[in-house]
């Protein structure tokens, strides 16, 4: 049972991509872009997203938990990078839930779902960067909670970060959205080890 991959320096877990994979909240556009979906259907990918998919469903939370501890050993990394293919789906989601919310390593989780994303930015963990995935502004405008989210440009490679805060007057009428633009903070995902070390990028920029 090997669950983790190497991915841009940290360990990655690659769930199968695509509508008729894990991506349930998949949208057109990045299902057009998707390196992963790519990988899967040339045929050169190594790993099989089926087999950890299958390995996440059905084996007990302590028994993944031991498994990933000692995978990350091996790696020499402590950071997790969550669906370097693939999502999490909603059957998945109270599982997942558990084995991250009180895990010693770092996880870095980018998603498109949406209530995920919520309910893990709601423990405000500085061992849980979680990130939702947008295709374009307008749709971080209609959010109605505090967070990171990413806009990618497909173009590039790179995304775009943000950080939504929502914050109460003092009415408790109204909510203000403030948002913070990180101008210029462009990612890319090989950096992610590095940026660790640095304290830069999604690690720091984006924290709250
Ligand atoms: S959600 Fe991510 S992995 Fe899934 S199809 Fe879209 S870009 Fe690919």
């Amino acid at each position: 049972m090997k669950l983790l991959n190497i991915h841009s320096g940290v360990a990655g877990v690659y769930f199968p991509a695509g509508i008729d994979g894990t991506c349930e909240n998949a949208t057109k556009k990045c299902l057009k872009h998707c390196t992963a979906l790519e990988c899967e259907k040339s045929g050169k990918d190594t790993i099989n997203t089926k087999d950890i998919l299958y390995s996440f469903m059905t084996e007990p939370i302590y028994k993944l938990t031991e498994q990933i501890e000692l995978e990350l050993k091996e790696l020499k990394t402590n950071i997790i990078f969550w669906f370097a293919s693939g999502d999490c789906p909603e059957y998945f989601e109270s599982k997942f839930y558990e084995i991250i919310k009180d895990s010693n390593w770092v996880n870095l989780i980018f998603t498109r779902n949406e209530h995920l994303w919520r309910k893990l930015t709601y423990l405000k963990s500085n061992k849980i960067i979680i990130i939702y995935s947008l295709d374009d502004i307008d749709e971080l405008k209609k959010l109605s909670n505090s967070g990171r989210i990413a806009i990618p440009d497909y173009k590039t490679g790179n995304m775009r970060l943000y950080y939504l805060d929502y914050s109460r007057d003092c009415s408790g009428s109204k909510y203000d959205m403030k948002e913070r633009n990180i101008k210029n903070m462009e990612i890319n995902e090989d950096e992610c080890q590095n940026c660790y070390k640095k304290d830069i990028g999604c690690f720091y920029q984006i924290d709250f």
